[in-house]
C-alpha cells in the first residue's frame, strides 16, 4: 500500500506551540509576574442566554419518547428548518436573497473550507493570500494542489488585488485573520470580476462578518453582484455567538453556481449525504436561537465587549504612533514591529519587558515576517491593563 505522501510536504505548525512553550517558560522562571494574552484566538464569553435555554430544551425534546429525535432530515442533508429559516432570515437582513436548498450546516468552518475541497479536481490552481490562515493552504498541500500566493502587504492594506497569473480557487477571508482587514464593495467586486473572468470559483471565509460595524463594508459576498455564480460563502458561529466549543457553522453553495454544465451546489450536497450525518440536534437548536431577534441582542453584547477591547488596543497602537490595520471591523490588530524589528525578537521584548503576549506575524507566511498579531478575546481588566504596559514599552522602545 501507499500513503498519501503529500501530507510529508505539510509543515510542521510550530507558531502557536513555541508561543505556548515560551509563555510557558517565562512564567515558571517568573512566577511573581502577571503575563498577559493578548494572542487568544478563541472567544472567552459565554454562550448568550436565549441559546442556553434552547439547548436546554433540545436536551429535554430527546429525553421523552414524543420529542425524540435521531438523524436530521436527509432532504436538507440533516439541517432542521427552525435553523434553516433563521439563517434565511439573517441573509434577508442584508439584503440577500437565498434559497433553503443552497444552505447547508456543519459541525464548523473549518470542516467544510477543508471538505469543500472533495468537490474540486486537484488540478486546480490554488490561490491564497499571503499572510493566511494556515488551513488553506495545508488542506490544498495534503490534496497536492499547486498554490500561488497573492501579497497581502502594507502597500495594499493588506487587502490584496487580484493578480495577474489565472487560478481556478481563490481563498478570501474578510474581515481578516490574521490581520483584520476587511474589503469594502469595490476590493471585493474586483475579485468577483476576476473569477467570473477566469472561470475561478472563490471560497469566502465570512467567520469574523458579525464584527462588521461600518455600514459601507459588505458582510456576504452576494452582496456584490454576480457572486451567486462565482462564489460559495463559509460561515460560522464560533466567532458570532461563542460556538467554538459547542460547533455549528453553515456554507452557502448557490444554485447559480455552476461549472463544466455541472451544479456545484449538487456536487456538494452529494458529498455531504455521502460523509456527513449532520450536526447534533441540540447545536443546531442553540444556532437556531442566535439570529432570533434576543438572539441577536444578546450576540451583539458579547461583540461589543470584545469591540471594545480591540478599540482601546488601537488607541494605545495610535497613541504610540504604531501603525496597523484591523481593530476595527475585527477583533485582531496586525501591526508593525517598530524600527524594523523581527515578529519574533519583538515576541521576546514584549513578553520579557512588558509581559504582554501576542503572535508573532511571520507564523502566518513570509509577508507576516515585521508584524505582529494583537487579540480583543481576552478580558476587559486584561486588555486595560495590557494596554497601560503597551504605551510604557512603546515609550522606551527606541532607547533599548
Ligand atoms: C475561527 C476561524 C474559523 C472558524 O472555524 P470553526 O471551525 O467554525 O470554529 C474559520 N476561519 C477563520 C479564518 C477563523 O479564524
Amino acid at each position: 500500500m501507499k500513503i498519501n505522501r503529500h501530507f510529508l510536504e505539510l509543515k510542521d505548525s510550530y507558531l502557536f506551540a513555541t508561543v505556548g512553550a515560551k509563555y510557558a517558560a517565562y512564567t515558571k522562571a517568573h512566577p511573581e509576574r502577571k503575563v498577559i494574552k493578548l494572542s487568544i484566538g478563541d472567544v472567552t464569553r459565554p454562550l448568550a442566554p436565549v441559546v442556553i435555554e434552547a439547548m436546554h430544551r433540545a436536551v429535554d425534546d430527546l429525553s421523552r419518547v414524543e420529542t425524540f429525535r435521531g438523524y436530521g432530515p436527509d432532504q436538507t442533508c440533516y439541517a432542521y428548518d427552525a435553523l434553516l429559516d433563521s439563517i434565511l432570515g439573517s441573509y434577508a437582513r442584508k439584503g440577500v436573497t437565498l434559497e433553503k436548498g443552497e444552505l447547508f450546516i456543519s459541525d464548523g468552518a473549518k470542516s467544510d473550507l477543508g471538505n469543500l475541497l472533495d468537490i474540486f479536481s486537484t488540478e486546480n490552481t490554488v490561490l491564497v493570500p499571503d499572510p493566511v490562515y494556515p488551513v488553506y493552504v495545508d488542506t490544498n498541500i495534503m490534496a497536492g494542489r499547486r498554490i500561488l500566493y497573492a501579497d497581502a502587504n502594507e502597500k495594499n492594506g493588506f487587502l490584496p488585488p487580484p493578480p495577474k497569473e489565472k487560478a481556478d480557487l481563490i481563498y478570501i477571508c474578510s474581515p481578516n485573520n490574521p490581520t483584520g482587514a476587511a474589503y469594502d464593495r469595490a476590493g471585493l467586486k474586483a475579485w468577483v470580476d476576476y473569477a467570473r473572468r477566469e472561470n475561478a470559483v472563490i471560497l469566502y471565509d465570512a467567520a469574523y462578518e458579525y464584527f462588521i460595524d461600518d455600514k459601507a463594508l459588505p458582510r456576504s459576498i452576494y452582496e456584490i453582484e454576480g457572486a451567486k455564480e462565482c462564489a460559495i460563502e463559509v460561515c460560522s458561529y464560533s466567532k458570532t455567538a461563542g460556538f467554538t466549543g459547542v460547533r455549528c457553522g453553515y456554507t452557502v453553495v448557490p444554485e447559480a453556481l455552476v461549472r463544466e454544465g455541472t451544479s456545484l451546489n449538487r456536487l456538494w450536497a452529494r458529498r455531504q449525504s455521502t460523509k456527513f450525518n449532520g450536526v447534533s440536534y441540540v447545536s443546531q437548536m442553540g444556532a437556531a436561537a442566535v439570529f432570533s431577534e434576543e438572539g441577536e441582542r444578546q450576540i451583539r453584547e458579547n461583540l461589543a465587549y470584545y469591540r471594545e477591547n480591540a478599540l482601546r488596543i488601537a488607541a494605545c497602537l495610535d497613541g504610540a504612533g504604531v501603525p496597523y490595520t484591523g481593530g476595527k471591523n475585527s477583533p485582531y490588530l496586525w501591526m508593525k514591529c517598530p524600527g524594523n524589528t523581527d515578529s519574533w525578537t519583538f515576541f521576546d521584548r514584549l513578553l520579557e519587558e512588558a509581559n504582554v503576549v501576542g503572535t508573532p506575524g511571520s507564523g502566518f507566511g513570509k509577508n507576516g515576517e515585521g508584524y505582529f498579531r494583537l487579540t480583543a478575546f481576552g478580558t476587559a481588566e486584561n486588555t486595560r491593563e495590557a494596554c497601560d504596559r503597551l504605551a510604557k514599552f512603546f515609550a522606551q522602545y527606541d532607547r533599548k
